[in-house]
């Protein structure tokens, strides 16, 4: 008898169900579940926490959520500001995790009722059932393709200023979260709330270090993130240019009117010069009184005419004392380096001074 035939002559294998991890229609235990999944995240809790990011943390315990249990479908976190307009899931698993890639809550009416919004900033998580005749057009559609059944969102709280989040789980089951209990769950929720709380932290800090704290505008730190926009790499592409801007006779301001006085008119000076460039254009708070501008893809004569505008709108300026300012310009050249630049526009600047202050000098 060849091979082939006696392989046909087999019996069938005989399947052994696999308690909770036996495919979608797997025999539902909700004990044996939440120990699975507790077992499964105890197991890989020492090689997540290793993980450098925050979010691949996150990341990483949702797979292992998904990857012990096949009823749980999809699961995934937001984190970010709790008056957001847009929620767009950041970590996900789960084989319906084509969902959370694609999907997009906008706060309107509609969604407000709804429970992402529902959730968000609440106390406590909300389950919610999905069939494939949920209102909601994604959620049918997920009830049909992956067989999803409920969902759980817990808030995640954070100690950082009207930071918050949500943790979803999608589950196959309809009382799944019910009979599997919701603390397991709500406990992975507070794991993922002071996690994503300690990147929000990192991340304003390290916007702090780039950041004046008198002007809100860039420091000087800043400038090596710039120059990568600025730099040419050959004669062809677009030209850059610098701007230095200084207040004349600043000191006068600050020992006629008090130091106080002299602090908010900076700030009134560097709003508007940021106010009136292009986003891709920065200011940067090069000394006291002092400010660089950095024009990137900028034609000279249009440099010239920033810089009017520029001198024209500090004159303008509504405030306890009116000041005026003299601006250097210079280009950045594709042979020089980004230092050489600064030095040529802090010297126009200076020529600028000795030739009568609220005036634009430009240095070839
Ligand atoms: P010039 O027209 O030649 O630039 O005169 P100036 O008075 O603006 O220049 P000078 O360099 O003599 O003085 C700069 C002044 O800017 C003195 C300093 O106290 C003031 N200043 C620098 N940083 C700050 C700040 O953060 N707040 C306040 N209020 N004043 C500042
Ligand atoms: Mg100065
Ligand atoms: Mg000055």
């Amino acid at each position: 008898m060849s091979f082939f035939k006696r392989l046909l002559r087999q019996p069938a294998p005989i399947r052994v169900p696999l308690a909770a991890t036996d495919g979608p229609h797997a025999p539902f235990n909700p004990l044996a579940e939440r120990a699975l999944i507790a077992e499964t995240l105890l197991a890989s809790a020492a090689r997540l926490m290793t993980v450098r990011r925050e979010l691949e943390l996150v990341r990483g315990v949702c797979e292992a959520m998904c990857g012990a249990s096949q009823h749980i479908r999809l699961a995934w976190t937001w984190f970010g500001d709790e008056k957001t307009n847009v929620i767009r899931p950041q970590a996900y698993a789960g084989v319906a995790s084509d969902y959370a890639a694609n999907t997009t809550i906008e706060r309107n009416v509609l969604t407000e009722q709804g429970p992402a919004y529902r959730t968000l900033g609440g106390k406590t998580p909300e389950q919610f059932r999905i069939s494939s005749r949920s209102p909601y057009g994604p959620w049918r559609q997920m009830a049909n393709d992956h067989g999803v059944r409920s969902v759980m969102a817990v808030p995640l709280k954070s100690s950082f200023t009207s930071m918050g989040g949500l943790f979803v789980i999608y589950a196959d089951h309809e009382h799944y979260f019910r009979d599997v209990g919701e603390s397991l769950f709500t406990a992975l929720g507070e794991l993922f709330s002071s996690v994503l709380t300690s990147l929000a932290e990192r991340t304003a800090l390290e916007e702090a270090v780039y950041h004046d704290a008198l002007t809100g505008v860039l420091n000087r730190h800043a400038l090596p993130i710039i120059e990568r926009r600025l730099l040419r790499r050959s004669t062809t592409d677009p030209s850059s240019f610098l701007l230095m801007v200084d207040v004349d006779h600043f000191k006068t301001v600050n020992d006629t009117l008090g130091h106080a006085v002299g602090d908010q008119v900076l700030r009134n000076i560097a709003m508007t010069l940021r106010n009136m460039l292009r986003p891709d254009d920065s200011v940067l708070r090069w000394g006291g009184e002092e400010f660089l501008i950095c024009l990137p893809n900028t034609r000279h004569d249009d440099a010239l005419l920033v810089a009017e505008k520029l001198r024209r709108a500090v004159t303008e300026l509504a405030g306890p004392a009116p000041v005026t300012a003299s601006i250097g310009v210079a280009e950045v050249l594709a042979s020089h380096d980004l230092a050489a630049s600064i030095d040529k526009a802090d010297q126009a600047m200076l020529q600028a001074k000795v030739t009568g202050r609220n005036r634009i000098v430009y240095r070839a």
